[in-house]
């Protein structure tokens, strides 16, 4: 090391010096101790790497008054002090975005989780009966009133129904699932895997394209637990393909008086038809047509909090329930709180589109997002010059997510934009560095905004957002 770096080092402030000083004192009203040394220490750290690395130094290049370290220090308190997990908005389109969150809850569902968190509640207590109750009734008869099912409880998340299902009716035996129904979704949730750690062993039939009853049928054999249905979320096979229909499986189920369980993935409970967008089938259906045990998402499709939701046969209920493993991926209160809430909108199906953020966006109208877009455009035609920016409104498509409807696009109305002074990933970058975030999607050399997920308070902040970025 030469001289200089010595002498440079050895004017570094110590931290105990920094923490006498009385800018650091007033910090400790505000911030924790912990974080202000830690601060402290990581600034320091850094001046002394600075000295380390840069071979021409002068004495400039080097923050060395307390001050200017303070200052330094301060930043990172800030930063330091933000919350690591926050709100951001989301101009994806994408709706049930598993990376931002998925499902929106509704305002009636926020309320009440807060309601549910400051008090004490009936959680696990029978008022009428003053003894001990149990934690899935608060849902279970609704769920039942809603989709025809016999029984139903729910849990953690639908990874975890899919588990217990699994480990309560087939430990140790055979579950005969399709090829083409051995998926892997986001967040490495692959069916192989889940099976085998359930103690369940796959029994794979037919082959990725085509499976058929007669495959099901020629490997149900005395150790045979279950037939199990996947949904196939986020892929779909096209062309030469060909699954059992869901009839022909309960029937077969039926005869051979074996189980069919159905993993539904996003679990919707309106027959999204009505409203234009076809491709996903309800629970109902499922129930319908005699699957013995379904289970879904709770923040999915449905548009509640996480959970995993599980419906069907009271006798296979109370089996699952029954097992220890279902303490272990039990649902909490707050959770609770939400799903019922968000479940009895679904008594009027009309509320619950309007009340379900994910409903709401989903069944939006080209109109109403135009309309949203033009309000967006204009607030940033007003106050941007044209020469910094080109803005347009052009026809895109948003997704579900959340494995839905993989195909079923939904046509929407996008904001694309063009910086004319600064790169496109830089002004991706400058939204992105927002407080709050704002996400969006990069197609061909644009940004797009797609107004079907910004909310109404979004508006403002974007359009602020934009002009902060153009004009820097
Ligand atoms: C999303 C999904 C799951 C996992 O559900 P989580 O609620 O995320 O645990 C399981 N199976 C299918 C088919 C899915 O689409």
């Amino acid at each position: 090391m030469t001289k200089d770096k010595q002498i440079f080092l050895s004017k570094i402030p110590s931290v105990d010096e920094l923490l006498q000083n009385p800018i650091t004192k007033r910090w400790e009203e505000n911030y924790p101790h912990i974080l202000i040394l830690d601060a402290i220490r990581s600034i320091l750290e850094r001046s002394r790497k600075a000295i380390l690395r840069d071979n021409d130094l002068k004495e400039d290049s080097v923050t060395l008054s307390q001050d200017a370290i303070l200052s330094e220090v301060e930043t990172e308190l800030i930063n330091l002090s933000k919350l690591n997990l926050h709100s951001l908005i989301n101009a994806t389109g994408i709706i049930i975005h598993t990376n931002l969150g998925r499902s929106l809850l509704s305002d009636a569902a926020i309320k009440n989780i807060q309601d549910v968190a400051e008090s004490y509640t009936n959680l696990e207590f029978d008022v009428g009966e003053g003894r001990r109750g149990k934690r899935h009734s608060h849902v279970e008869e609704v769920l039942c009133r809603l989709t025809g099912g016999e029984a139903a409880t729910v849990v953690n998340n639908n990874a975890a129904a899919v588990m217990l299902i699994l480990n309560t009716l087939a430990l140790g035996k055979e579950v005969i699932v399709s090829r083409g129904e051995l998926i892997e979704i986001g967040g490495s949730f692959r069916i192989p895997d889940v099976m085998e750690r359930s103690g369940a062993m796959l029994r794979e039939v037919g082959t990725t394209n085509k499976t058929h009853l007669k495959d099901y049928r020629d490997a149900i054999n005395s150790d045979t637990a279950a037939l199990l249905k996947v949904h196939t979320s986020n892929y779909r096979i096209l062309g030469f393909a060909e699954e059992v229909s869901l009839e022909d499986l309960v029937e077969l189920g039926r005869e051979k008086g074996i189980p069919v369980i159905q993993d539904l993935g996003s679990g919707c409970l309106v027959d999204l038809r009505r409203y234009g967008i076809d491709g996903e089938s309800t629970v109902q259906e499922s129930l319908r047509l005699g699957v013995d045990i379904v289970t879904f998402s709770g923040d999915k499709l449905l548009g509640g909090p996480q959970g995993g939701i599980i419906i069907g046969k009271k006798s296979y209920l109370d089996k699952i329930r029954e097992n220890p493993l279902a303490r272990a991926v039990r649902i909490d209160k707050m959770t609770l709180a939400g799903l019922e809430v968000t479940l009895r909108e679904y008594f009027d199906e009309k509320k619950a589109i309007k009340n379900i953020p994910t409903l709401r966006m989903l069944c939006q109208t080209l109109e109403e997002i135009e309309e949203r877009a033009r309000r967006i455009v204009e607030g940033l035609r007003e106050t941007i010059n044209e020469k910094r920016l080109d803005i347009q409104i052009k026809d895109g498509i948003s997704l579900s997510g959340g494995g839905a409807l993989p195909l079923g696009n939904l046509p929407t109305k996008v904001i694309a934009i063009i910086p004319k002074e600064i790169k496109v990933t830089e002004f991706e970058k400058g939204l992105r560095e927002n407080n709050p975030p704002i996400i969006v999607r990069i197609k061909d050399e644009e940004i797009l905004l797609d107004p079907r997920t910004i909310l109404e308070k979004d508006i403002e902040i974007i359009i602020e957002a934009v002009r902060r970025i153009v004009k820097r």
